[in-house]
């Protein structure tokens, strides 16, 4: 018999790079999750926006089960039917004409930044290699992702970093024009941040680097791997703002909780590209792009679009009447169903402490650095579990408030 698996063992045989919540999930199915006491959770979390279709849709456990007893996996030596599906989606779907599949959106970012990178050298000169990113920003943890995010706690103490990467205020045109130049081969943003607390761009300042970028043929960067996939209520973010990048980054929803990403981009860009100059094993894997396909064709639909807005207005409804008696939350943030609810001065630096009690009352939700608390749940969730889950939470709130 195995021995019985203990959050203990937790702390003994992972690398200590997380501090996870005292419970261990064991099941799920939409959005209630249960752990290995058979206590019931409510989940906003979604998996860090993830899971955009709940645990266990039936559709995507069918779709996983099938292919399982197809094919699981031959590299890219081979091609395969489920990542040709998915490519054609996708490119059906928005501006892009070329897909790459990765496994994770570091991955689907890294090949971003080198394919700017290797376009800009092939297309023009080879000094024209600058990023311009921004602060707060996240990209991933490899160490070319981790360099372009906006965050150095993030990206110091490895030693020398990828050079030529300049970071300037997010949502300031100014100051990307004092920076932008004929050497700049690639502008990256997050069309919302996700993990710098769901600040959303403005529609002047995307326009505005949009021509700037144009001006200085530099490459747009969209990392859309959280703000993509249905979470903003349109398919890609970009398509409401109406400015189109030149690359864009996918993954977290893409595979609903199946591991997989992709970078879009256009038949111009992808031509400087051949055979040998970037790759991946796992890559457009056909158990995770058969899940993809799936994801694909429920969240690209009218009704899971539509309903992302009215869910955000039964969110904020309930979270304004938690803030009518507790007065915790300054303001709300995102776009969507990525949430974000701002705490008030009083309670900066305390984000962490109202999801470890939220876990205590049964409700499952993050937070986007130390003032910002992020809802992420599924886009399907229904009304009366957004309502449970707010009653616990409202719970959660009166504990950490009268601490
Ligand atoms: C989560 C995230 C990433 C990194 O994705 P991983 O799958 O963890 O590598 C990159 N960019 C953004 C905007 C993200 O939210």
């Amino acid at each position: 018999m195995q021995p019985k698996i203990t959050r203990q063992l937790f702390d003994k045989v992972i690398l200590p790079v997380y501090a996870p919540a005292q419970f261990i999930p064991v099941k799920g199915k939409g959005s209630r999750v249960w752990d290995q006491n058979g206590e019931e959770y409510i989940d906003f979390a979604g998996g860090i926006a993830v899971n955009a279709l709940g645990h266990c849709h039936p559709r995507l456990v069918k779709a996983l089960h099938q292919q399982s007893e197809k094919i699981w996996h031959v590299s890219n030596v081979f091609t395969n039917e489920p990542a040709l599906n998915l490519a054609q989606k996708l490119i059906d779907n928005t501006f892009a004409d070329r897909i790459f599949f990765a496994n994770s959106g570091a991955e689907a970012n890294e090949a971003a930044f080198k394919l700017a990178r290797y376009y800009a050298i092939e297309k023009y000169n080879p000094y024209k290699t600058k990023i311009i990113a921004f602060h707060q920003s996240f990209h991933g943890r490899t160490f070319f992702t981790v360099s372009v995010g906006g965050q150095a706690k993030y990206s110091d103490g490895f030693g020398p970093k990828p050079a030529d990467i300049i970071h300037v205020p997010f949502n300031n045109l100014d100051a990307v024009k004092a920076v932008i130049d004929d050497h700049t081969c690639a502008v990256v943003l997050e069309p919302v941040q996700g993990e710098g607390g769901l600040t959303c761009a403005s529609l002047e300042f995307l326009q505005g680097v949009r021509e700037l970028c144009d001006k200085y043929h530099a490459l747009l960067i969209f990392d859309e791997v959280q703000c993509g996939m249905g979470r903003t209520g349109s398919l890609y973010t970009y398509q409401q703002y109406g400015v189109t990048p030149d690359i864009l980054t996918s993954a977290k929803a893409l595979g609903g909780g199946f591991p997989i990403s992709a970078m879009l981009t256009t038949e111009d860009i992808a031509t400087v590209m051949h055979p040998g100059v970037h790759g991946t094993t796992y890559g457009g894997n056909p158990l995770a792009c058969a899940v993809g396909c799936e994801a694909f064709d429920i969240i690209n639909t009218a009704e899971v679009l539509e309903g992302v807005q009215k869910r955000r207005a039964i969110f904020i409804e309930q979270l304004e009447n938690i803030n009518d008696k507790f007065r915790v939350f300054r303001e709300y943030r995102g776009k969507g169903l990525l949430l974000g609810a701002e705490l008030q001065p009083e309670f900066h630096h305390k984000a962490r402490d109202f999801l470890n009690v939220a876990t205590e009352f049964r409700v499952m939700i993050l937070n986007a650095g130390p003032n910002v608390l992020r809802f992420t749940p599924s886009l399907i969730i229904s009304e009366e579990e957004i309502r449970e889950g707010m009653m616990r939470f409202a719970k959660a709130v009166e504990k950490v408030v009268n601490a």
